[in-house]
């Protein structure tokens, strides 16, 4: 449901997997009423009234149903939903009492919830087949159908219907902090019908929708044209490091230009001088005429600009970057307002589509980032590379041992096996049995998912209902799939074991899917893990698992501090709603210094660094960072449960749960909330076998 709920707030999401987020302190409900223009229209005394109607009408114990379900539905009937009268007629005809009558209700609407949305999404997969799979030209035929998306009014469809309505009057809506302390008490009936209750708790104007669309629309540009052209930075010397050509789009090619200079000749003076880059960018003294541009040639250290050798005049960036920022967040709270339920994109972020709260995200990235093993791993690095750590050394590639195995023979390998999707395709069943499945449960798996040759790197397209298929899109070239191509096509089929067994194995429609990407991302790389072992290969690399466990360290490390800073800026913005941009620029600087100088500056030893604020997604993908360690904890914490144990049996056992929240599913799937200890223990275990 979660990728159903998907479809209705489908700009505000961020489905990209991308392998590939105190607010109760700051953000206080109560003190700050968001503006509620869909609340007016039905008036407190109304809402009495048709409570005191339905009391009368029902048994004693449906009290509390009904004046949840009425005042739901005030907050989100409009004019041209009809009267005051007719809203009490409505609520009053359409209340249905607990028992045989409401069961009945609850599975209709979830057999014909599955209906709709499992053949939208089926009509969207297949329209864009042209465009995602390797079938021949594009045409502008394909490009009209693929850009269509024919469930894109289906809310406003169902409120106009009423069938929204008829949900939200009759199936409760529990907050995240009720689902946690209740929800371990529920039968799962009672939790498919608080998923139920979670459909419908918005109702935002097409207006407002299109507005947020055009400026996040207008940040993504602004950031996809945002690229340094590195044969044009010029040392104090006037020399020039990089090759002429080299163009470079913040955050992501800066850094993994940086990654890449590590035991490579000149290596650091590189990296100095991408990082100069970096703060410029943050601090927005980069002279507007260098971005994007080939033509000016600068010196990032002085902050000087050159035309044909010449010194030119330059004028810093105008805070663009936090302009953008703002425009989001202001677009951002105009949606706020047309979410009673939930009403801050911080409570959306954490409470709906992550469900954990805030508090508890935050206090594990704190622990792990404040942990000794942090430290020790630091010093580690700081041997390996024999100096001082420096800021960007949070970007530390050098733990990714070598492989002992040719990648050469691997491509053979993975073209003669399969040098088709069919081929893959035919060989799923059997890859499930290498991974413990019994013959039937493979059998049927498999039956379930559909391999295409696809044109970019590959994804995994879950179904919507049962019956229709998994989709495991991947690149196959002309000679058979490439090892690489076959390593993330192993991801992916995690991906569809999940997508498969949490669609056709839950019991209850409403709770299909899991609590949130990480635990999806989470099962693919236990796949890709065993690629190798699949192809009946071992992997002799020295050391590699240890090596390993500790590049996740460090990598948490690095992710949950540049999360704990776009969660602080978060609560700046809410905090302080009417901030210029230059004040916004002001409060990041605080913010990633303070973060910087209390969990990194004693392992980097250096204090008042801006490193952590550099990521792009803080401009475009307003608070996606922190799902990132969420998925990287999750995935752990599962690996190291499975470990000794029947792989496939455990799979099944967690995934068949659904969607209950994240720390339900999590202690009844290993035992244990979302912890940061199995990560830690590991690491540990891992400096001592290196040690050794
Ligand atoms: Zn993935």
């Amino acid at each position: 449901m979660k990728r159903i709920l998907g479809f209705m707030v489908i700009t505000l999401l961020l489905c990209n997997c991308n392998s590939g987020d105190n607010k109760k302190k700051t953000v206080d409900k109560t003190e700050k009423p968001t503006a509620t223009p869909i609340a007016n229209l039905i008036s407190a005394a109304d809402i009495s009234a048709t409570v005191v109607l339905l009391t009368k009408k029902h048994e004693a114990t449906e009290k509390e149903r009904i004046e949840k379900g009425v005042a739901r539905v005030a907050a989100l009937w409009q004019k041209s939903d009809g009267t005051v009268e007719e809203f009490k007629t409505f609520c009053t005809e359409k209340f249905i009492p607990q028992g045989e009558k409401l069961d009945i209700a609850f599975d209709k609407l979830s057999a014909n919830f599955e209906i709709m949305y499992g053949m939208f999404n089926k009509m969207q997969l297949d329209l864009r087949v042209p465009l995602e799979l390797d079938k021949g030209e594009v045409t502008d035929i394909d490009m009209l159908f693929g850009a269509y998306n024919a469930s894109a009014h289906i809310t406003q469809d169902f409120f106009a219907n009423k069938i929204a309505f008829l949900v939200a009057l009759n199936f409760r809506f529990f907050d995240l902090e009720e689902k946690m302390k209740k929800g371990e008490n529920w039968s799962r009936k009672e939790w498919a019908f608080a998923r139920m209750g979670d459909m419908f708790t918005s109702r935002i104007s097409a207006e407002v929708l299109q507005e947020y669309s055009k400026i996040s629309t207008d940040a993504d540009a602004y950031i996809s044209e945002y690229n340094i052209y590195m044969g044009k930075l010029l040392t104090e010397n006037g020399e020039k490091l990089f090759p002429e050509k080299m163009k470079l789009i913040t955050h992501w090619g800066l850094r993994d230009e940086i990654k890449s200079n590590y035991a490579v000749d000149n290596g650091l003076v590189k990296q100095e001088m991408v990082y100069s880059v970096m703060q410029n960018i943050i601090n927005q003294s980069i002279p507007e005429s260098v971005i994007n541009s080939d033509k000016l040639e600068w010196n990032p250290n002085s902050n000087k600009v050159y035309e044909n050798g010449k010194e030119i005049a330059a004028t810093p960036e105008p805070n663009t970057r936090y302009q953008h920022m703002l425009n989001v967040f202001r677009a951002i709270r105009k949606i706020d307002a047309y979410n009673p339920q939930v009403p801050t994109y911080l409570d959306r972020k954490f409470d709906e589509e992550l469900e954990i709260p805030m508090e508890q995200i935050e206090q594990l990235f704190t622990e792990l980032v404040s942990s000794p093993q942090i430290r020790k791993v630091g010093k580690i690095i700081s041997k390996r590379l024999c100096r001082k750590l420096r800021p960007f050394d949070i970007w530390y590639d050098g733990f990714k041992a070598r492989s002992s195995i040719n990648e050469d023979d691997l491509n053979k390998q993975t073209r003669e096996k399969y040098p088709t999707a069919m081929a893959l395709e035919n060989d799923l069943a059997n890859i499930l049995r290498k991974l413990q499945f019994t013959d039937e449960k493979a059998e049927y798996i498999a039956s379930k998912i559909r391999v295409d040759a696809s044109r970019g790197a590959g994804h995994a397209a879950g179904a919507s209902m049962r019956g229709d298929k998994a989709r495991l899109r991947t690149r196959v070239g002309k000679n058979g799939m490439n090892y690489k191509g076959y390593n993330i096509a192993v991801h992916e089929f995690g991906h569809n074991v999940e997508q498969t067994i949490s669609l056709y194995d839950v019991d209850y429609y409403t709770m299909n899917g899991v609590p949130n990407t990480g635990f999806t991302e989470a099962l693919a790389f236990l796949f890709q893990k065993r690629d190798l072992e699949l192809l009946g290969m071992k992997d002799e690399t020295p050391n590699k698992k240890e090596l390993k466990i500790l590049d996740q360290l460090w990598a948490a490390y690095e992710i949950m501090g540049v999360s704990l800073v776009d969660m602080k800026v978060w609560q700046w913005m809410y905090d302080n709603q009417d901030a210029t941009p230059a004040q916004l620029k002001g409060a990041i600087d605080k913010i990633s210094k303070e973060v910087w100088n209390k969990y990194f500056a004693d392992v980097f030893e250096s204090k008042d660094e801006p490193i952590l604020a550099i990521y792009s997604h803080m401009v475009i993908y307003p608070l996606y960072l922190p799902a990132y360690p969420i998925g990287q904890l999750i995935e752990f914490q599962i690996g190291q449960y499975v470990e000794g144990k029947n792989f496939a049996t455990e799979t099944e056992r967690m995934f068949k749960q659904g969607r209950i929240v994240p720390q339900q599913w999590m202690r009844e799937a290993v035992g244990n909330e979302l912890s940061i200890k199995p990560m830690l223990d590991a690491a540990d275990e891992a400096m001592k076998q290196l040690d050794e």
